[in-house]
C-alpha cells in the first residue's frame, strides 16, 4: 500500500488535520526532551573537576542550567495547556467525525448489504476497529515519531563527545530493527487470530441476549450458553497467544537490547579507555545516559509490533468506506403524484430470483391488496417500493419517476412503513412516536396517539409520555407496540402507506383498536397492503394474487369470487378455517 494511502487511512481521512495535530505533540515531546539535554550539559561540566585535579566546579554554568530548568518549566505550561487540550479534542473529533461519516456511509447501503453482515462484525468496526486505530493515531504514531527523534538528536550530541561509543550505544538497536520488524508480523498474526475471536464472541453476546425469550421458552438458554462459553475460551486463548507468542517476546527483545547495548558501551568503552582514547569523565557520561536511551527502546519495539494490529483494524474500516451505496443522483427528479408503477420488474436475492418480470401499478389514493403464499414475494414488493434494494431488471415508478433518479430520502420522505416486526427504541414513548417528524408538537403526538387509540394506555403508564419503553419495546404487548408504530406513521403524515397486516392472532379488543388506528393511517393516502386474512382486504380497491414470484390474478374481491381461480381458492379455505383452534387429535 502506498504511504499516502496508509496515512489516508490511519489519519481516518484527515491526513491533513492529523499532521497539524501530530507537529503539536511533536513539539510538546521536544520541549519535554530539553531537561534531558540540560542534564547531559550538567553531568558535562560536573565531571570536568574530576578530569583536572584542582579546576573548580563552574558554578555558574550549573546555575544557568537549573535556570534553563525553570524556564523549561514555564514554557512547557504553556505549551502543554494548548497541545494537550487541542490534541486531545483534535484526536478525538477526528476519530468521531469519522465514525459519524461512517454511519452516515451504512445508512446509504442496501438492504442487501445488511443481510449479508452480522450485528457482532459490524459493531467490532465502529467499536474496536476504531479504538485500535485511534491509539495509534493519539499515541502510537506520535510517540514513536517523538522516540525516533529523541534518538538522532542524542546520536548527534553524543557523537561530539565521541564517535565509537555513540556508534556502540546505537548499533544494538539497528541490529535488532529486522527482529523487531519479524515480530509485527508475527504480532499481525496472533492479533488477526484474537480479533476474529473477539468478534465471534461480539456476534455470540448480540445472539445470546436478541434470542432469550426463545432459548428459555425450549429451556436451550444452557446449551445454548456452553457456545457463548466456548467463544470465550477461544477470546481467552487467543489473548494468552497473544501474549506468550508475540507481546512476550517482544518484551524480551527490548531488554536484551538494553542488556547487550550495555555490554557493549561497557567494553568499547573500556578499550578506548585502556587506549587513552577517551577520557574518564566521558565514559561515565556515556554509562549514566546509556540507561535514558535505552528506556524507550522497549517502547518503540512494542509500537512497531502493534502497527500490523492497527493496520488490520485500519483496512477493515477501510473496506466498509469501500462498499458501494446504491447510487444517487445528484439532484432529484420530482415525482408527479404519489402511484407507483412497477414496470417488467425482475428481482433477485443474490442469485436467486424471487420476482419475475413483474407489471404492476399500485394507483394514487387507492387500498392495493398483495396476497399470496408465504414466499411468494409480497414483502419483497414493498422494499422494492420503498427502495430498499434495486431491482435487477425493469423499473418501479414514483409519480412518474424511476425510483432510482430520486435520492433515496426523497422516496422515504414520501413513504410510511408499518411492518410485523415492529421495533421500539430504548427510549421515550414521545421520542419513539417523535420519529415520524421530530419537530412535531407535544399537542400533535397527543392527537396522534389518540388516532392511533395509544393515548389511554400510555396515560397509564408510570411516565406517561415519558415512560422509556425496554429494549425493543419489551415492557409493552405486541398489540400496543403496532400502535405506537401506526402513530409514528400517522404524525408522519406521508402521501404513501406501506403495510404489513399482522399474522399473529389478536385478541378482539386489540383487533378492534389496530383497526381503528389503521382507518385513521391510510385515509386518502395510496396503500399498498401486505394481507393474511383475506376478510380484512374485502374492500380494497385492487386485490393482487402471487404465487413464486408472478401476478396471476389481479381484481376486485368479488370479481376475483366471480373468476373461481386461486384467489376462490384461498377465500374458500380461509372460510373454512375460519379462525384456528386447538383440537386434540
Ligand atoms: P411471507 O408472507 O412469509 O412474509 P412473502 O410473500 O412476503 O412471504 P418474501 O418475503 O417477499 O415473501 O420472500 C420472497 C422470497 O425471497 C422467499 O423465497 C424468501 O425466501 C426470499 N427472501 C426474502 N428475503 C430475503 C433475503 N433478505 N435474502 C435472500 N432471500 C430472501
Amino acid at each position: 500500500m502506498k504511504l499516502r494511502e496508509w496515512l489516508q487511512m490511519m489519519t481516518l481521512g484527515h491526513p491533513g488535520k492529523y499532521l497539524r495535530l501530530m507537529g503539536w505533540c511533536l513539539f510538546d515531546s521536544m520541549v519535554m526532551s530539553i531537561p534531558y539535554g540540560l542534564m547531559l550539559c550538567a553531568v558535562y561540566y560536573l565531571l570536568v573537576p574530576l578530569a583536572e585535579p584542582g579546576a573548580a566546579v563552574p558554578f555558574g554554568v550549573l546555575w544557568g542550567i537549573v535556570l534553563g530548568f525553570l524556564a523549561q518549566l514555564v514554557v512547557y505550561f504553556f505549551v502543554r495547556q494548548k497541545t494537550y487540550l487541542d490534541a486531545c479534542t483534535g484526536f478525538a473529533d477526528i476519530i468521531k467525525d469519522s465514525q459519524l461519516t461512517l454511519g452516515e456511509h451504512l445508512r446509504r447501503l442496501s438492504m442487501g448489504f445488511y443481510a449479508s453482515r452480522d450485528a457482532g462484525d459490524l459493531s467490532t468496526v465502529l467499536l474496536r476497529d476504531y479504538q485500535t486505530v485511534g491509539d495509534l493515531s493519539q499515541q502510537l504514531l506520535p510517540q514513536s515519531a517523538v522516540i525516533v527523534i529523541r534518538f538522532a538528536l542524542a546520536a548527534v550530541c553524543l557523537s561530539w563527545f565521541n564517535g565509537w561509543m555513540t556508534l556502540a550505544l546505537f548499533v544494538v538497536i539497528v541490529l535488532a530493527l529486522p527482529f523487531a520488524l519479524w515480530s509485527m508480523r508475527r504480532m499481525g498474526t496472533v492479533s488477526a487470530e484474537l480479533q476474529q475471536a473477539q468478534r465471534a464472541v461480539s456476534a455470540g453476546i448480540l445472539e445470546y441476549v436478541g434470542g432469550i425469550q426463545t432459548l428459555r421458552a425450549y429451556n436451550m438458554a444452557g446449551a445454548h450458553f456452553q457456545s457463548l462459553k466456548q467463544s470465550f475460551e477461544r477470546e481467552r486463548q487467543a489473548a494468552i497467544g497473544m501474549e506468550t507468542g508475540a507481546a512476550a517476546p517482544v518484551s524480551m527483545l527490548g531488554r536484551f537490547v538494553l542488556s547487550c547495548g550495555m555490554a557493549l558501551v561497557m567494553l568499547v568503552g573500556v578499550v578506548l579507555l585502556s587506549r587513552g582514547e577517551l577520557p574518564v569523565f566521558y565514559y561515565l557520561a556515556f554509562l549514566i545516559l546509556t540507561l535514558t536511551i535505552y528506556e524507550p527502546v522497549l517502547t518503540l519495539f512494542t509500537f512497531i509490533a502493534d502497527f500490523s494490529r492497527t493496520n488490520r483494524s485500519g483496512a477493515r474500516i477501510k473496506a466498509l468506506f469501500a462498499e458501494k451505496p446504491l447510487p444517487e443522483p445528484a439532484v432529484s427528479q420530482e415525482a408527479d403524484g404519489t402511484d407507483i408503477v412497477f414496470d417488467h420488474v425482475s428481482f433477485a436475492y443474490g442469485e436467486r430470483e424471487v420476482l419475475h418480470d413483474i407489471s404492476l401499478t399500485f394507483p394514487a389514493q387507492q387500498v392495493t391488496a398483495l396476497v399470496g403464499p408465504s414466499g411468494s414475494g409480497k414483502s419483497t414488493i414493498t422494499r422494492l417500493a420503498a427502495r430498499f434494494w434495486d431491482v435487477t431488471g425493469g423499473a418501479v415508478r414514483l409519480g412518474g419517476v424511476d425510483v432510482r433518479a430520486m435520492k433515496s430520502d426523497d422516496v422515504l420522505a414520501r413513504i410510511s412503513a408499518v411492518f410485523q416486526d415492529v421495533y421500539l427504541f430504548h427510549d421515550t414513548i414521545d421520542a419513539n412516536i417523535r420519529m415520524g417528524k421530530p419537530e412535531a408538537s407535544m399537542e400533535k403526538i397527543i392527537s396522534v396517539a389518540k388516532a392511533a387509540a395509544c393515548h389511554d394506555f400510555i396515560m397509564a403508564l408510570p411516565d406517561g409520555y415519558q415512560t422509556v419503553i425496554g429494549e425493543g419495546g419489551s415492557t409493552l404487548s405486541g398489540g400496543e407496540k403496532q400502535r405506537i408504530s401506526i402513530a409514528r406513521a400517522l404524525l408522519k403524515d406521508a402521501p404513501i402507506v406501506l403495510l404489513d397486516e399482522a399474522t399473529a392472532s389478536l385478541d378482539p379488543e386489540n383487533e378492534v383498536l389496530i383497526q381503528q388506528a389503521i382507518s385513521a393511517l391510510v385515509a386518502e393516502k395510496t396503500v399498498i397492503v401486505i394481507a393474511h386474512r383475506l376478510q380484512s382486504i374485502m374492500s380494497a380497491d385492487n386485490i393482487i394474487v402471487l404465487e413464486e414470484g408472478r401476478v396471476i390474478e389481479q381484481g376486485t374481491h368479488e370479481a376475483l369470487l366471480a373468476k373461481n381461480g386461486s384467489y376462490a381458492k384461498l377465500w374458500a379455505e380461509q372460510s373454512r378455517a375460519g379462525s384456528w383452534r386447538l383440537e386434540r387429535a
